[in-house]
């Protein structure tokens, strides 16, 4: 299992502030389920059709229309819980939530405020610098999408893209643990990651299919220890939501803006006031949008044309059962199996597509140190210089490992190793067919090398007086006799040739 014993982040205390202050984060986050149909028609989900082509009658709110649940959104619902450690509720209940706004026909949103699918649950949130924090998880509800409504396309007039309208999408809503902009990018991340694992997110934020509310407020040192024990919100500061961040740059920019502002507020003897917040990229600002005061009332309640959900533990059971490995669980598996550093377990495991291509390495070369090594520092950095993702990588695990295994016989040293590398990346082909083909083989031969050596000494009399009084020199003739053989004489034949010869 993973070790869990790393020292917990300190809060962030923000800097030219009269008094310390802590911040104190609890996100929303809202992530579009992975699935064909919307949550209650058959519509299609597909990103990019035509405006209004993924629209029923249902989506539309035409009268008499009756939403139908879709099964394969729940699934992906308790799917999501699971992999969340979170307890399944076999009772949930859908609510709506009236509200009118041009891109939301039914003039309301079915959501589940009440009685959610998905209870308590939590996150484990790794920072780079070796801390952690488990972010605890108080719920996910089901809800619709609404559309899109464009106002940019046509001086006149607004669009209406209904498209979006009835997609569902799962609500994560965290405890406010997070306690500072970085450890709330880390915590979106993980969220993304931990769904693109399982599969119920595509985790796409540029498209909006994954974006989060970002809740802060600031405290005086002290306070956040206080709600812990108590569980009283009370002990913490007054909050602002920031709306609709689908960005984990933006995020932290806006949470470092917001915290200032709230300071600077309650330094200056004010209060601040709770309200909903537009973050602004271009200007680094957010703005208020809408205070308490002025918050809509939704008027929730039961939605009469859907009955409560039901569903059975057995059928929960068997999603269990067949729940992929996890990021946490596949870095402790990394670090158990393989022996790898805990950097590089984190960076192999933080992709899918890295981590299994890493295991595919594995299986050829048959050393897990050799093959993270590889993997991250020569192929990730040959591929990222041309912008090439690791499913389009023109060397395969088969070659990669075939590479490795060389290197691991002693058939080529790791200089050749390199070169061996860029001409499999950019001409492809069978590594050990090129070594044969082009004699890369390293050198192992005593005779040989040894002639390389006696000719480099008799030509450097100077040099060897120098490395005989100072034997750290003598590095400088086994790079020489390396240069001699074009890289394929064994560096450790090599050394111990070369102090042999001057009897050092
Ligand atoms: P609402 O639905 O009105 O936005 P919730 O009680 O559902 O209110 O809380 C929304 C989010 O705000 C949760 O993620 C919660 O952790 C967070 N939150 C609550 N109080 C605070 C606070 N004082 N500071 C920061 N975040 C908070
Ligand atoms: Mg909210």
């Amino acid at each position: 299992m993973l070790d869990l014993t790393y020292p917990a982040p300190k809060p962030k205390v923000i800097a030219g502030a009269k008094h310390d202050w802590e911040l104190v984060i609890g996100l929303e986050v809202h992530a579009q389920v992975a699935t064909k149909a919307k949550l209650f028609s058959g519509a299609s989900t597909r990103f990019g059709a035509e405006p209004n082509a993924n629209v029923a009658f249902v989506d539309a709110g035409m009268p008499g229309m009756l939403p139908v649940i879709n099964e394969g959104c729940v699934a992906q619902a308790v799917r999501t819980g699971l992999g969340l450690k979170a307890e399944i509720h076999l009772t949930s209940a859908f609510d709506r939530k009236n509200y009118f706004y041009p891109d939301l026909p039914q003039g309301y949103q079915i959501s589940q405020l009440y009685h959610p699918i998905v209870g308590e649950g939590e996150v484990l949130v790794e920072m780079g610098d070796g801390t952690a924090r488990t972010v605890r998880i108080e719920r996910i509800h089901l809800e619709q999408d609404a559309g899109k409504s464009i106002h940019d396309m046509d001086p006149h007039m607004s669009f209406v893209d209904l498209n979006r309208t009835g997609v569902a999408l799962m609500e994560i809503v965290s405890r406010p643990d997070i306690r500072g902009p970085e450890e709330a990018a880390a915590y979106v991340a993980k969220l993304r990651l931990i769904m693109l694992y399982l599969g119920t997110c595509d985790g796409n934020m540029q498209n909006g299919n994954l974006r989060a509310d970002v809740n802060v407020s600031v405290c005086r040192p002290g306070a956040y220890e206080r709600y812990q024990e108590t569980g009283d919100f009370s002990h913490l500061g007054t909050r602002c939501e920031i709306k609709n961040m689908n960005s984990l740059r933006f995020i932290q920019a806006a949470i470092e803006y917001e915290a200032r502002r709230q300071i600077a507020i309650l330094e200056d003897g004010g209060s601040v006031v709770q309200e909903t917040r537009l973050y602004d990229p271009d200007k680094g600002e957010t703005r208020s949008m809408r205070s308490k005061e002025e918050a809509h009332d939704y008027r929730y309640f039961p939605d009469p044309d859907l009955l409560p959900l039901e569903i059975e533990q057995a059928w929960v059971d068997d999603i269990a059962a067949h729940l992929p490995e996890l990021p946490d669980a596949k870095k402790a598996r990394f670090l158990g199996d393989y022996g790898l550093s805990d950097y590089d377990a984190s960076v192999l495991t933080a992709d899918l597509d890295a981590a299994h291509y890493f295991e595919a390495v594995v299986a050829e070369a048959g050393d897990g140190k050799l093959a993270a090594n590889w993997v991250i520092n020569e192929l990730f950095g040959r591929l990222k210089k041309e912008d090439h993702a690791i499913a389009d990588s023109p060397v395969s695990p088969a070659q990669l490992g075939g590479i490795i295994r060389l290197i691991r016989a002693g058939d080529i040293s790791g200089k050749i190793a390199k070169d061996l590398f860029e001409i499999v990346y950019t001409e492809g082909g069978d590594p050990a067919e090129i070594v044969e083909a082009r004699g890369l083989k390293q050198v192992t031969d005593t005779g040989a090398i040894e002639a390389a050596v006696d000719e480099i000494i008799a030509a450097n009399p100077a040099q060897v007086e120098k490395a005989r009084a100072n034997p750290k020199l003598a590095g400088w003739f086994v790079g020489q006799v390396m240069k001699a053989t074009g890289g394929k004489a064994n560096p450790a034949v090599v050394n111990q040739l070369v102090s042999a010869k001057l009897g050092l």
